[in-house]
């Protein structure tokens, strides 16, 4: 136990609930707003006009253009509709695609609260990190302002999140968790959330994936999504974070998958110098080994075995790993050129994850 520690709580309403919507115009009421703009991605739609006709006249408009990384024109035509209509705060819906452009919105908007209504597993609703793409360069930040101010979890709305997309979100909550167990600012009560987060997601995200319609596991899956957003917003993340961040920016991987395909890998790495967070991943995944039972619970959601299978190419692994080590960052392992070489190979090819304990020793920098 350590002796001295801190950690953050915000102030922020969260419901969950078939009925939690009923709460929404209260919620409103409290916060002292008359009129919201929905915004969500145009496959959400539908679901952003289920949650209009809950507001009734407090409903401004549905602006259903949210797209992925949160490109400044977006975030140009929603500030738009947002004047247009008149809204006095935002209601997200849908993914990180969504919940992403109120953030950026209320960065830019002065007192423009935000209440989520999340639809995946990305836990963005219970952050305070913005990002925003400009010119195919992503910036991203935090502030105090852009965390939701309520959030609403109805586990129906998430029954439409096909397999292949469910299983990667989880998996992307999931790695939040692994490297809060292991971060240099984590505290008891943020690794509590982490490890009840990956239990609750290992439990869960196998019968989300075989029963798409499994209310119960749609519920145990968001609630251990929203541990894992409450996670990252708490603890700083290291070597898989980055490593994702890379893939994604670089190479174009995409964001749920990479994260599920690289996180048995950058476990395995890290292992060596965190034994007790290793056993504590292990536990909650009721796995013998932290990294093994990883990639066992990727492959029993369906999830592309590789790098390779996601569209990398072998010749870009180097530039990958150059990448990578680029840029000082805390990590409990030290970052060797060759170690994260071997990471990607490995990653690459979809192996069996292995201790990577022997490059420990090479400790200086080989880049
Ligand atoms: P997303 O929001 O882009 O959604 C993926 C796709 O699924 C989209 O096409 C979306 O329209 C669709 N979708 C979403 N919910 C659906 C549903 N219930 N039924 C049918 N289709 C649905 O993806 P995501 O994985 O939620 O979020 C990824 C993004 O979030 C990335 O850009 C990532 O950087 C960001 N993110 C941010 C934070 C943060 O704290 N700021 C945390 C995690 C992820």
């Amino acid at each position: 136990m350590q002796s001295a520690f801190h950690y953050r709580t915000r102030d922020a309403r969260v419901v969950f609930g078939e009925d939690a919507l009923e709460t929404l115009g209260s919620v409103m009421d409290d916060l002292g707003r008359s009129r919201a703009l929905i915004v969500a991605t145009p496959e959400l739609a539908a679901t952003a006009n289920r949650v209009a006709t809950h507001l009734g006249d407090r409903q401004a408009g549905v602006f259903d253009e949210a797209r992925q990384h949160v490109p400044v024109g977006t975030v140009q035509a929603a500030r738009e509709a947002l004047q247009r209509t008149e809204a006095d705060c935002c209601i997200t819906v849908g993914g990180g695609s969504s919940t992403g452009l109120g953030k950026a919105l209320s960065l830019e908007v002065d007192d423009l609260p935000i209440l989520a209504v999340p639809t995946t597993y990305a836990g963005s609703e219970m952050t305070s990190i913005w990002g925003l793409t400009d010119a195919g360069a992503k910036r991203t930040g935090r502030a105090a302002r852009v965390a939701p101010r309520a959030v609403f979890y109805v586990p129906s709305f998430t029954t439409g999140l096909p397999p292949s997309i469910s299983g990667p979100s989880g998996m992307n909550a999931l790695a939040h968790s692994v490297e809060a167990l292991y971060a240099v600012d984590c505290d008891p009560v943020t690794s509590l959330f982490a490890e009840e987060s990956i239990r609750a997601l290992a439990a869960s995200l196998p019968r989300v994936v075989a029963e798409p319609e499994d209310l119960d596991a749609r519920t145990e899956a968001l609630y251990g999504a929203h541990l894992a957003g409450r996670v990252l917003d708490g603890a700083s993340m290291a070597l898989h974070h980055k490593l994702c961040h890379v893939l994604g920016g670089t190479f174009n991987l995409p964001h749920g998958p990479t994260h599920a395909v690289v996180l048995p890998y950058a476990t395995a790495y890290n292992a060596p110098e965190v034994p007790e967070a290793m056993r504590r991943v292990a536990r909650a995944l009721g796995a013998e080994d932290a990294a093994k039972g990883l990639y066992a619970l990727n492959r029993a959601l369906d999830i592309p075995p590789s790098l390779e299978a996601l569209g990398l190419k072998a010749r870009d692994l180097d530039a990958a790993a150059d990448a990578a080590i680029a840029n000082q960052y805390p990590n409990p392992r030290p970052i060797t050129r060759a170690g994260i070489r071997h990471l990607l190979d490995d990653a690459y090819h979809g192996r069996r994850p292995q201790s990577h304990a022997h490059l420990t020793a090479s400790t200086t920098p080989d880049a």
